[in-house]
């Protein structure tokens, strides 16, 4: 956790979280002129949050995309002002590499294309930031990060949480020891997912179900809230509906161990709703944040009460700003790089074989 801990160093320690956003992406910092012009790949609905988010950017720009779908086209330009120089689809995607007015792309793509897209757009010589989860196996991941750093560009997962104030908060809280040791963590995310025709309920597109979508928020998190690695995983699986989760997981509680003895108690679901938590319990203090994974506004409360930091951008324009600011200018990211992903994915793959083998402990 140590690109956390100096970029957090660098954030000026103590103080507040959410001034300390503010001064992040700086006109100072840059040269005016100098933006990380970014296209991003599979217009869908995240993407487009993404681009509503851009707008309010200082150091990234929207300046393109990629998408199987042509009618798409015309109506991004005209949204976004975009150039249809800067449209690619998913065959002529390569062509990338002859285009010097994009400098990353943001891959936004069902879970199962995120492997292809990052390495073809690490061979067009493009940086990447990689929608979670980072892939659907540990095989993958590895040889992503593999590609970008064969092709010396930057890769970074969509980890918008850590450019959150909250989020930020609880890991100053804890890494400055005013929670003290950490014993506990309680994580739990999920929702209850409709239309049973989508990619997220197929295996060969989502690669698994909630564990794979909002479970790794619970992942991360409990990573986070504790700054280990976890040693150890068990895991036990529910399913109320084998029809429309005929192909993925529908509800998974999971424990993961950390090498300090303190343990994550999580769970993740497609099957309700109103489930979405952090509770990080030190012996000194605790952080309970709720909602703390989503769109927010999050919210959460320590023992002096109520946190209330920021909450005036949207969390993807705050993540874009600070990942140009880490791509232009080299500032230390905040554990969103694609070796961050990969232990995420070695949680997941490790939950799944626990499962597998009737919830035995596996070791990581
Ligand atoms: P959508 O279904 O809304 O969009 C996915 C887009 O991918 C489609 O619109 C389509 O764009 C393109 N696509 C290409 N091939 C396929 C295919 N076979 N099936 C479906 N779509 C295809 O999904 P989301 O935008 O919700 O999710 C995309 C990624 O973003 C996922 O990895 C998800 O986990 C992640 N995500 C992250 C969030 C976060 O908070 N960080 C929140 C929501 C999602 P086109 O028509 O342009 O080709």
């Amino acid at each position: 956790m140590n690109s956390r801990r100096d970029f957090l160093r660098q954030m000026g320690g103590s103080a507040l979280a959410a001034p300390l956003l503010s001064q992040l992406p700086t006109s100072a910092h840059t040269p005016a002129d100098r933006q990380l012009r970014v296209a991003l790949v599979g217009l869908g609905s995240y993407a487009a949050r993404v681009a509503r988010a851009m707008k309010d950017c200082k150091l990234a720009k929207l300046v393109g995309g990629v998408t199987g779908t042509p009618e798409k086209v015309e109506k991004w330009m005209a949204e976004h002002g975009l150039e249809k120089a800067n449209f690619y689809n998913y065959q002529n995607y390569d062509d990338l590499k002859n285009n010097p007015n994009i400098d990353a792309v943001y891959v936004c793509l069902p879970n199962a294309m995120h492997h292809e897209f990052v390495i073809r757009a690490a061979k067009a010589g493009k940086h990447v930031i990689c929608e979670k989860p980072m892939s659907v196996t540990v095989k993958e991941a590895e040889e992503m990060i593999a590609a970008c750093k064969k092709a010396n560009v930057k890769l970074y997962l969509g980890y918008r949480l850590h450019f959150e104030p909250h989020t930020r908060e609880l890991i100053r809280l804890r890494q400055s020891g005013e929670l003290g040791k950490i014993m506990h963590v309680n994580t739990y995310d999920g929702f209850r997912i409709g239309d049973p025709t989508q990619w997220r309920l197929r295996k060969n597109l989502a690669g698994g179900g909630a564990l794979m979508d909002v479970g790794v928020y619970c992942i991360n998190g409990a990573r986070y809230a504790t700054g280990e690695e976890p040693v150890w995983i068990t895991a036990q699986e529910s399913k109320t509906d084998p029809v429309k989760f005929k192909e993925v997981d529908e509800t998974i509680t999971f424990q993961m161990g950390f090498p300090s003895g303190a343990i994550a108690s999580c769970a993740t679901t497609y099957n309700f709703n109103n489930f979405e938590r952090l509770y990080v319990i030190g012996e000194k203090g605790f952080v309970d944040m709720s909602p703390a994974f989503g769109y927010g506004p999050i919210k959460g409360r320590t023992r002096n009460g109520d946190m209330n930091l920021d909450t005036s951008k949207m969390h993807q324009t705050w993540q874009m700003d600070g990942l140009a600011d880490c791509i232009l200018n080299g500032t230390p990211d905040p554990n969103m790089t694609g070796e961050e992903g990969l232990k995420d994915m070695k949680v997941i793959e490790a939950i799944y074989k626990s499962i597998a083998a009737g919830g035995k402990k596996v070791l990581i």
